[in-house]
């Protein structure tokens, strides 16, 4: 039997709108990012991606149309100023994919289409992968860095794709912390399954805004191996260097992410470079931070060390300096090479001011090079090529005069690399005119004279302009009202403007267009005739001005790799005579680098101190102290707070990374042995943020340091034991000591208030003491910052106290509390030190009742003199005898 089925009829809410059908595919295809979904003048965004969008932009939260039967949450930036919008994602740690129409509507109506207008994603911006000039810091480099696992190894791999830069190199669980704060990755790429490593949960959750896991598929080594070679045209990519597998999967992915994210568009990529293990210094996040290398504690570059260094003239030599002190070198002869170029501009002062002159007027033609080959440049981007490609002729040529051949080497390589771009300056000076649009889309940047057609076009254009002004004198003429106007806009056009009370005067060949408040709008066919001539001269000469352009950039693509070495080379001559000029005014010497473990500076200086006291003016000036860490190669530092400790310590580091990156130092000489690693763990900073109090934070990089300190590191310990109780502290401290000495067996400095560690001289053969000079000079202190063989016999901590400005009722009871006190620890307290730890027995006294007053000085403070008479005067007198005796 047949049943009667009735269709049942859901309740369906509306069909979607073409467009949002259009959105949701789009948006489906790229999950993970914000969709900037171009609608007319605007980027908008929709649902989850406009509640995130407009909470981290501050911007409001509209809605538009129904989806589903909710309202559909929607906001939107203008396309004009999105780029800023997309810095602020950016930095939010999102990642956006823009989809622009990639049809003109009006042509989609000529076609007679009848959905939406074609969109698609046209580029897919990250952390890692921005060129913009407004989204990177023109001064320091942008990577993406990839991480993957091959063969039990860990390989790192890192590209700076507005740069063009690329190297790879192995790591390990242990190395990666310092890998990455090295590098300061924008994007960190890594195969889901890494994340599940249990030793780089907390690595992985201090980069989390930056990092992207994708499939573990696209970390495949092999696969990488064939798009490497594939992406360089090459059979093999052992003329590039001898990578490992995780390596080669690292640097695959970079490259695929690159595809996926540019859609393809090949950017300019150098092969990649393998940095060799130990090549560089090993310097882990700690040290970098309490070093204050490349920003202060506090996050601003101002008052680092790379911004007291950096004289560069141009944002490729910046870039170029701050990766070198990121990665101070190892090998003596390549820190040579590097210094003999610094001493030759060291050495000429006039050659030095020419080049740096030259430089000056360079423009940062890596990047520019990089949004060319993106499809992203304009002609700004030619012009920063013409102008300082045209200056490597000149530079070229001041480095070729007689007086200053030969070169040495770094520099004649430069010289070389600055390359031959005649034809191109050239070409490009003749192409270019002054006055240069952002985008090539908005025309006028070809000069008159380049191209006979183009100017026809414009003559043409502009001729029509003229008759424009000629028609307007005209009709005011014949109208006899003075005031009429041809306008234009936008919408109608042009069109001619008589105020309401003229429109009577106006003959029958003038059509009414518009109303105004107060103005009516006219046209006329001669009018009508005039403007399509215009628009189509007009629309006939950007189309030809843009067909220019894509033939000059395809001219500077086809001269990419001189272009891109002659960058470089400006780079490398903008280090050397940036460090010179530094050297020259700073008064530096250049130090000697050594395959030895000798430390031996005279006359040493802190190079950020000593500019703060120059640039405040204050007299004085900067104490310079020697450290010489030879046969004592522990050097134990005592001395009051505000002596100079930290700074003495801070600055023998300073002047490690400084001589191994190729830089002069600030000392009278310095002869350093090649430090493979630096450790510092200076200051007590919480990591709140990490969850971790002071103490902890102290004693993670404690144990990192006695851990890791081998024979060639170079360590400096400021204040150990200082976050808990002085007995643990004291103890703590010693034992590291010890540890140090006896273990690490690494050169060190090792400032401490604890005065008893000193103790430990007489034990350890290899630990010397040095103090800090202080005078005492009418009841007051005076640092003298001066480092002396010897101990500090007192902290001077109460002189530091008044000094900053606690109560004298305070000061004057911790005076009177430390007397007692002292007075309490004498009898060989010293003597008995390497056996048992003073401050133990010193505390244990420190718990009884304090005495508040001698008994003699209860009895004075009763007495009444004018109450007494001679008898009892003379009994007060044997009393307090009594107490004496
Ligand atoms: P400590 O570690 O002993 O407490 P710091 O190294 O912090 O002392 O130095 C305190 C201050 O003393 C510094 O901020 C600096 O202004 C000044 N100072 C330190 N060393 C010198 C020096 N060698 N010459 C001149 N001033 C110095």
């Amino acid at each position: 039997m047949n049943e009667i089925t009735h269709p049942t009829i859901a309740p369906v809410a509306p069909a979607p709108s073409p467009v949002m059908v259009q959105y949701h595919e789009i948006k489906r295809a790229h999950p993970g990012c914000l969709l900037f979904f171009r609608m007319g003048d605007f980027y908008e965004l929709f649902f989850d991606d406009a509640v995130a969008a407009a909470q981290a932009l501050d911007i409001a939260l509209t809605k538009r149309g129904r989806h589903e039967g909710a309202d559909i949450p929607m906001c939107g930036v203008p396309v004009h100023t999105a780029e800023a919008y997309l810095a602020r994602l950016i930095r939010a740690g999102f990642k956006v994919a823009i989809c622009d129409q990639i049809e003109d509507p009006a042509e989609a109506r000529r076609r007679g289409a009848k959905g939406p207008v074609r969109r698609a994603v046209i580029r897919v911006v990250t952390g890692g992968t921005i060129t913009e000039e407004g989204l990177l810091d023109a001064r320091r480099h942008n990577y993406l860095a990839g991480l993957a696992e091959a063969g039990g190894e860990i390989g790192l791999a890192w590209l700076d794709l507005s740069t063009g830069s690329f190297a790879a190199a192995p790591t390990s669980e242990a190395a990666l912390t310092g890998d990455l704060a090295r590098l300061s990755p924008g994007e960190v790429l890594l195969p889901e399954r890494m994340l599940a490593r249990p030793k780089l949960f907390e690595l992985f959750a201090e980069w989390k805004p930056a990092l992207t896991p994708l499939p573990n598929a696209r970390f495949e080594s092999e696969g990488a191996r064939h798009r490497l070679e594939k992406f360089y045209g090459v059979g093999a990519l052992d003329g590039f260097g001898n990578f490992s597998r995780a390596e080669l999967a690292a640097a695959g992915a970079l490259v695929d992410y690159v595809g996926l994210t540019q859609l393809d568009r090949a950017p300019h990529l150098e092969p990649p470079r393998r940095v060799v293990p130990g090549s560089v210094m090993q310097i882990d996040a700690a040290t970098r931070r309490n070093l204050e290398l490349a920003t202060t504690l506090t996050g601003e570059r101002k008052g680092s060390l790379l911004a007291t260094i950096d004289r560069s003239v141009t944002a490729a030599g910046a870039r170029l300096l701050a990766e070198h002190l990121a990665a101070p070198l190892t090998e003596p002869a390549a820190i040579a090479a590097r210094l003999d170029a610094v001493q030759f501009f060291f050495d000429r002062s006039e050659p030095r001011a020419a080049v740096r002159r030259r430089l000056q007027q360079c423009p940062d033609i890596e990047r520019a090079l990089t949004r060319l080959s993106l499809g992203r440049g304009g002609p700004r981007d030619l012009a920063a090529l013409r102008q300082s490609l045209g200056e490597t002729a000149a530079l070229r040529e001041a480095l070729a005069q007689p007086g200053l051949v030969p070169l040495p080497r770094r520099l004649a390589e430069a010289q070389k690399g600055l390359g031959e771009h005649g034809a191109l300056v050239e070409r490009l000076g003749r192409a270019l005119g002054d006055d240069l649009p952002l985008l090539a889309r908005d025309g006028g940047f070809i000069a008159a004279g380049y191209s006979a057609e183009l100017d026809e076009w414009k003559g043409l254009r502009d001729e029509s302009r003229r008759m424009i002004a000629a028609l307007q004198a005209r009709y005011a003429a014949e109208s006899g009202v003075a005031a009429l106007k041809i306008r234009h806009n936008n919408v109608i056009g042009y069109y001619i403007e008589v105020s309401a009370n003229h429109a009577g005067k106006l003959g029958p060949a003038f059509i009414h267009r518009q109303t105004m408040a107060g103005a009516q709008r006219y046209t006329t066919a001669e009018l009508a005739d005039l403007e399509t001539k215009i628009a189509s001269a007009a629309e006939r000469a950007l189309a030809l001005e843009l067909r220019l352009y894509d033939d000059l950039v395809g001219e500077v693509m086809a001269c990419r790799a001189g272009i891109a070495a002659a960058a470089a080379a400006l780079a490398t001559l903008d280090v050397a005579a940036a460090l010179a000029a530094l050297a020259a005014d700073a008064e530096w010497v250049r130090p000697v680098i050594e395959e030895n473990t000798a430390f031996e500076i005279l006359g040493g200086r802190h190079p950020t101190v000593e500019a703060a006291l120059a640039a405040g003016g204050a007299g004085g000036g900067f104490v310079a102290n020697d450290c010489v860490l030879a046969e004592d190669r522990i050097w134990l530092v005592t001395g009051p707070n505000m002596a100079g400790k930290s700074t003495f310590l801070r600055q023998n580091a300073l002047i490690a990374i400084l001589a191994q990156l190729g830089s002069y130092v600030p000392a009278r000489s310095a002869k350093v042995g090649v430090v493979d690693r630096l450790f510092s763990r200076v200051g007590a900073a919480d990591d709140l943020a990490r969850g971790r109090s002071t103490f902890m934070v102290e004693m993670v990089e404690t144990a990192a340091i006695l851990n890791q300190a081998g024979p060639r590191s170079l360590v400096i310990l400021d204040e150990i034991g200082r976050g808990t109780a002085t007995f643990d502290g004291l103890s703590i401290a010693w034992a590291a000591l010890e540890h140090l000495h006896e273990v690490n067996r690494c050169r060190t400095l090792f400032a401490t208030h604890y005065h008893e560690l000193t103790a430990l001289a007489a034990e350890l053969p290899a630990l010397a003491c040095h103090t800090m000079r202080v005078k005492e000079w009418k009841g007051d202190v005076v640092f003298l910052h001066e480092v002396g063989p010897g101990t500090a016999d007192r902290s001077y901590g109460i002189h530091v106290a008044k000094l900053a400005g606690l109560p004298k009722s305070v000061t004057a009871r911790a005076e009177e509390v430390l007397g007692l006190l002292e007075k309490g620890e004498e009898g060989g307290t010293l003597a008995r030190l390497a056996d048992e730890l003073p401050l133990f027995s010193a505390a244990r006294r420190r718990a009884e009742p304090l005495p508040r007053d001698s008994a003699a000085e209860a009895l004075l403070r009763e007495t009444r003199p004018d109450e007494l008479t001679p008898r009892d005067a003379l009994d007060l007198l044997y009393r307090l005898k009594a107490f004496v005796e």
